[in-house]
């Protein structure tokens, strides 16, 4: 019996997908196969599935909501877990506790003017919630941040409302840290629940998860998120609702058949250096690359959001590639600036 007839077998041989087409699991529609396929639909599946991968020898990758990955056109190797699902528990209400909310001071992502890229402004709706009481919940890492936060609105719990609109899991939004306006999801991270890589399932303080723009640990340590603990706020609903809402539409415009931003911003410093009045890489793009409407294939740069590369239809992670990477090009050379990739890479590549 091969490494994959036994894996099948121990896993569920009804619910391991063979040749899975990656491209119905990504926001970007694009990808392609998974040797074998199978959905976790709480921490305890998704344990049992990386545990018996390993013993196997089957490489294991895994993926949430596809939101944030470019899979390669050959696809990816081993089993690809995708985790979907779970619970939340909140665990504690401490209504006498009146704790200071930890600032983390970043740059406001785009301001306002009514050009492009620029035109994304969310400074208005900003504001701090730390003199309400702290509200303790622990949420399993396959669900939904939009299904979290509204859950948790119903239950009278705010603090997720700066990440309205953003797709993808929790586990996701704890792997690149997520930002959402002037917040980063670490603010909020009390707590992760990790399955390292020999198999033990650990707990650790959000201190040690090496947080930073648009990173942590996990991009060096292949660990997997289980559960994560936040620290969450009894704060003012409607309000907290009301900015949702209104997140929500303000982001509208940014294309949902994508994989979120292509890059990173660029720093303050080099923004000072630039002279440019804002860090948002769109902007760069569109303005000073002037590359607007660049076409390859059914991928575009989107007129709407330029750090946001598009699937116009049936668009190849070739396509894509070749976008991005004549945007790294034109950047070097005309302005001398090495572009970060936000996006992450899954499956077979030459070159990454
Ligand atoms: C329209 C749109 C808007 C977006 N807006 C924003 C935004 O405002 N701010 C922002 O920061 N991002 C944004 N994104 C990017 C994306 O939604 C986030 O990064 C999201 O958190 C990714 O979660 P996911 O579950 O989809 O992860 P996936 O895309 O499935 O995976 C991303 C990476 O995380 C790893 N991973 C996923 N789950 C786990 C786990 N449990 N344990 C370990 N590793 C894991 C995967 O292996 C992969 O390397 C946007 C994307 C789109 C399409």
């Amino acid at each position: 019996m091969s490494n994959f007839d036994g894996l099948i077998k121990s896993l569920d041989p009804e619910r391991v997908k063979l040749d899975e087409p990656l491209s119905t699991h990504t926001t970007l529609k694009i990808g392609g196969p998974a040797d074998l396929f199978y959905e976790a639909h709480n921490s305890g599946e998704l344990i049992k599935a990386v545990r018996l991968a390993r013993s196997f020898e089957v490489p294991v990758t895994i993926i949430g909501g596809g939101s944030n990955i470019l899979v390669s056109d050959k696809g990816v190797r081993g089993l690809v877990v995708k985790n979907c699902g779970g619970e939340m528990e909140v665990r504690e209400k401490n209504i006498f506790g009146f704790k200071k909310h930890r600032n983390i001071a970043i740059d406001p992502r785009w301001v306002g003017s009514k050009m492009g890229t620029m035109r994304y402004d969310f400074s208005d709706l900003d504001y701090d919630e730390s003199e309400y009481p702290d509200v303790e919940v622990a949420i399993d890492s396959g669900v939904n941040l939009q299904v979290a936060m509204f859950h948790l609105f119903d239950q009278e719990i705010t603090g997720l409302q700066w990440y309205s609109r953003i797709p993808g899991t929790v586990g996701g939004a704890v792997f690149n840290n997520i930002h959402g306006g002037r917040h980063v999801f670490s603010e909020i991270v009390k707590y992760v629940v990790l399955l390292t890589k020999p198999g033990d399932v650990i707990k650790i303080p959000a201190k040690s998860m090496r947080f930073e723009y648009d990173s942590s640990r996990l991009h060096q340590s292949g660990e997997i998120v289980l559960e994560v603990v936040l620290s969450l706020r009894k704060g003012d609903v409607e309000k907290a609702r009301s900015v949702a809402g209104e997140w929500r539409k303000r982001k509208s415009s940014q294309p949902f058949y994508s994989a979120g931003c292509v890059f990173k911003n660029i720093s303050e410093k080099d923004r000072e250096i630039l002279g440019y009045p804002t860090t948002a890489t769109g902007y760069i793009v569109e303005h000073i690359l002037n590359m607007t409407g660049y076409k390859v294939g059914g991928a575009m740069i989107s007129p709407d959001h330029h750090n946001f590369i598009v699937n116009t239809g049936g668009a190849k992670a070739r396509d894509y590639l070749a976008i991005r990477d004549e945007i790294v090009k034109r950047a070097k050379e005309t302005i001398g600036l090495a572009l970060e990739d936000e996006i992450r890479y899954l499956g077979e590549f030459e070159d990454r």
